[in-house]
């Protein structure tokens, strides 16, 4: 069995990057979302209870992780899949000033991609990741791990 999926497979959408506040709403929204995509996958698959998603979210995303499991709980407690677990998995922005030639902190609180030594615009490399890297479900087959590990041949 192929792994699956091979490439992240990426939730965003318009509104979640001009979104630059924190609302519970819009992690509803994307909870919603994930947990949509999630069921597509799976049932593409022969369907199954879903038990673990791990999510990349970036910290330019707009998203707050906290907030985010919680409303993915909300999501699926009324649901089959009410024990899946959303994990997610941080990832900071490089970012990386040419004039100073060093990785910069950008300033906290700020949106501006400013270094805060000399003023120059950063160079910003990912942070505004919203990518589901793999899940796992249960299935009638035995062993059904989505992108973890490859299925042993001899089962099914
Ligand atoms: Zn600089």
């Amino acid at each position: 069995m192929t792994p699956f999926p091979r490439s992240p497979i990426s939730v965003r959408w318009a509104w979640a990057e001009k979104a630059r506040y924190t609302d519970p709403v819009h992690e509803m929204g994307i909870a919603l979302e994930v947990y949509r995509t999630c069921r597509e996958t799976v049932e593409s698959h022969g369907g199954g209870r879903l038990e673990r998603v791990r999510l990349a979210v970036g910290e330019l995303s707009a998203v707050e992780p906290e907030l985010l499991v919680y409303a993915w709980e909300a999501v699926v407690v009324e649901t089959p899949d009410a024990e899946a677990k959303l994990e997610v998995v941080w990832h900071r922005a490089n970012q990386h000033c040419s004039a100073c030639d060093e990785a910069k902190e950008r300033s906290e609180g700020s949106w501006l991609r400013l270094c805060p030594d000399c003023g120059m615009p950063l160079q910003v490399d990912g942070g505004d990741e919203l990518d589901i890297l793999d899940l796992s479900f249960e299935s009638d087959q035995p062993e059904n791990e989505i992108g973890s590990r490859p299925a042993s041949p001899n089962e099914r």
